[in-house]
């Protein structure tokens, strides 16, 4: 009898201590989409994919486990490296929509297994390779950021537009502020680069970010063509 409780209390202590583990892998996710056009204009060059330009869109940069504090994990795992074979059937909307613009020109795979193994990893409880690109194909679809910019007369024509107006846009559609990154044009003109969205550990849910990254935008910056 005191040997099954005792086993029983065990179980339970061992069962806590796992959930607790779990749960202490990260906090949230940055999910984060670069504009090609500031990339472009940045970078000293770019280079488009091998399988040509990609489209006038805001393209994957990764989705990021994080922590409250604003650390975060990276290489979490290198016993479960990054490996095509698993998302075969998600190749074509990867080279659409996660298109790796840093030269020399390549056809994609080089960045999302750089992006697998450095944050992907660290979500390996909650999800797999296959769910882990999913999930970021699907929020991109599903949150339609230049689509929301469009709607509120925002596009990339090399206009200006108050950093406010982004937000407030975006905020009106997804119901939570996204931060936004800047980058200086060769003017010296603040232009618009990545937008992050924050997300909760399962990834059904945008979420207010708990915590956004340092950097500061000016208050009315460029959105450059592509
Ligand atoms: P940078 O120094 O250019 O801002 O970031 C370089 C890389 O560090 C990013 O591409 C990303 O992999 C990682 N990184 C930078 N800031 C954050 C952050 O706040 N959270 C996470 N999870 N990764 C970040
Ligand atoms: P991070 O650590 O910043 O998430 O990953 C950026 C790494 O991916 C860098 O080594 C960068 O050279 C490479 N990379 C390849 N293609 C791209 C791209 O289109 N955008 C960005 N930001 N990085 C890229």
């Amino acid at each position: 009898m005191e040997v099954k409780l005792n086993l029983l209390i065990f179980s339970t202590v061992l069962q806590c201590l796992l959930v607790l583990c779990v749960a202490q892998d990260f906090d949230f996710f940055y999910f984060v989409q670069q504009w090609p056009g500031t990339y472009c204009d940045t970078d000293q060059s770019c280079c488009y994919p091998t399988y040509g330009k990609p489209a006038s869109d805001f393209g994957i940069h990764g989705l990021w486990p994080n922590y409250n504090d604003g650390s975060y994990p990276f290489n979490c795992d290198s016993s479960n490296p990054f490996d095509e074979s698993q998302i075969s059937d998600l190749v074509s909307r990867m080279q659409e929509h996660w298109p790796s613009l840093s030269c020399p020109s390549s056809n994609g795979t080089t960045f999302w297994s750089h992006e697998w193994n450095k944050h992907g990893t660290c979500s390996e409880s909650v999800l797999n390779q296959h769910a882990y690109f999913k999930l970021a194909l699907d929020l991109k679809d599903n949150l339609g950021i230049l689509q929301i910019l469009q709607g509120a007369g925002i596009q990339p024509d090399d206009g200006s537009y108050s950093l406010s107006s982004l937000k407030d846009a975006i905020k009106g559609e997804i119901g939570a502020t996204p931060y936004i990154e800047c980058s200086t044009d060769s003017s010296g003109n603040s232009q618009l680069y990545q937008i992050y969205v924050c997300v909760d550990t399962s990834g059904s849910n945008v979420i207010e970010c708990p915590v956004t990254p340092s950097g500061k935008c000016s208050s009315s910056i460029v959105f450059p063509s592509f």
